[in-house]
């Protein structure tokens, strides 16, 4: 027998028992955004590796060491998608999208990084985002954090997540941060890792970002951004921060908070938790105002937030509610013995799903005595089951049996089933 293979190290199966509650999260997620005025963007999981050099920035431990690059058939180099920003405003400049006009965007798929793999931490994983482009006030920062504060609320676990914001102000007063920032860093060389150390030139601020625990401190009593803000920034934080507390949503200022990607301008935040280990962020966004122009666009404003669905998915695997939140796979089972039973249910299957499409039927295949029947219909997770044998088939009728609760089986004739089946499963599942 020759080896079999497996998955590429950091990438995952989603196999069928976990694939309800995706659909759950994903589910959420459209009608969230929908409920907010956002339209979907797709765009394709790969693209120049330019792009995401220039946006996300060269210094960055995704462009540095995180990237799948390759050069296809030795033209072009080409980069799988680490995150979704750079090519929405990518496809935004080139199909018209952005300038002098507002677009409230959103997105949802896999993304890739060269990372060591661990809970939480995956090198293909899913992202979900939104984007907005064409508005410079606070009003859309809060309107995106208000999204993910209300998605929080859905899912059940509003009380286990923190918001954490802070602003990066404009270009020019973070360069004027970054001097002091270098001096203070400079003074305490010896006490910086070897990746900040590196860092200290290239892109002192994310040194700020640092996830080491003995540079805590250090990082604690360096000079702090939003005390160097420019006068516009500043305001515009405040604004913001109002905002949020008209809306009743809790945050807590977070200094060195910077992340880890180099577009960012004014509003940062992160929505973090405790209960996932070191992988807490579980959704992390900001203000880009000069992406669009980085990238080759008339200048436009740009506000969005990444969502990790992983360790979205971990969060509500922990709930002990969680199977309620779940539809069942199958709501009605059909059993068949006999050749004209047999026939008769398969008809009867094709004609339910005519008239109750809402209903997801499964049509037993395979054969076997109905004790094996009702066991796959059990197991099927079903409320109900059908069962035609001889004497059902000659009268053209079907039993009806209540999986779920203690209920006399009944028999009704199968032409009055569309009629019924929805009564009665309201009435089993009750
Ligand atoms: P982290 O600090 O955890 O590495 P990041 O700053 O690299 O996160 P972003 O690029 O802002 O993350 O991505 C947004 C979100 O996507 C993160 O907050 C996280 O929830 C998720 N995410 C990022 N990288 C991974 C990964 N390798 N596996 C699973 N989820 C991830
Ligand atoms: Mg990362």
């Amino acid at each position: 027998m020759s080896k079999a293979f497996q998955a590429v190290k950091g990438m995952n199966d989603c196999l069928p028992q976990t694939s309800p509650i995706w659909h759950y999260l994903e589910n959420c997620l459209r009608e969230l955004v929908a409920s907010y005025g956002y339209a979907e963007i797709r765009t394709p999981i790969i693209e120049n590796t330019q792009l995401f050099c220039r946006s996300i920035g060269e210094v960055t431990d995704i462009v540095e060491k995180e990237m799948y690059t390759f050069v296809d058939k030795g033209e072009d180099s080409l980069t799988m998608r680490p995150e979704g920003t750079a090519a929405c405003v990518r496809a935004g400049i080139e199909h018209g999208l952005l300038y002098n006009q507002q677009q409230r965007l959103w997105y949802m798929g896999p993304m890739f990084r060269r990372e060591k793999p661990q809970k939480g931490r995956y090198r293909q994983f899913h992202q979900f985002g939104a984007e907005a482009f064409g508005f410079d006030g606070p009003d859309i920062d809060v309107e995106l954090i208000a999204l993910t504060a209300r998605l929080w609320k859905k899912l059940g676990f509003a009380d286990q997540v923190e918001l954490q914001i802070n602003s990066l102000g404009s270009n020019q007063a973070r360069e004027a941060y970054k001097v002091l920032l270098v001096e203070y860093f400079n003074a305490n060389f010896s006490a910086l890792d070897e990746d900040s150390q590196r860092r200290l030139n290239s892109n002192p601020l994310r040194i700020l970002d640092s996830k080491n625990p003995q540079m805590a401190e250090l990082i604690g009593h360096a000079p702090k951004l939003t005390e160097h803000l420019d006068d516009e920034s500043q305001e515009h934080f405040k604004r913001l921060c109002a905002k949020l507390q008209q809306l009743g949503i809790n945050y807590t200022v977070n200094p060195t908070l910077v992340r880890g990607l180099d577009y960012y301008n004014r509003t940062v935040f992160e929505w973090v938790t405790q209960t996932l280990g070191s992988q807490g962020t579980i959704c992390a966004g900001g203000r880009y105002d000069g992406l669009v122009t980085q990238l080759g666009g008339q200048a436009t404003p740009g506000c969005g937030f990444a969502m990790g669905l992983e360790r979205i998915i971990l969060m509500l695997e922990s709930q002990p509610d969680l199977a309620a939140k779940l539809s069942a796979p199958v709501d009605v089972y059909i059993c068949t013995l006999g050749e004209n039973a047999e026939t008769q249910g398969s008809m009867l299957a094709e004609k339910l799903r005519d008239d109750l499409p809402e209903l997801k039927i499964q049509l037993h295949c395979g054969g076997g005595n109905f004790k094996k029947q009702l066991k796959k219909a059990d197991k099927s997770q079903a409320t109900i089951a059908l069962i035609i044998g001889d004497e059902e088939a000659t009268n053209q009728a079907v039993s009806v049996k209540c999986l779920r609760v203690e209920k006399p089986q009944q028999t009704i004739a199968q032409s009055l089933l569309s009629e019924q089946l929805p009564l009665l499963f309201n009435e089993f599942i009750d």
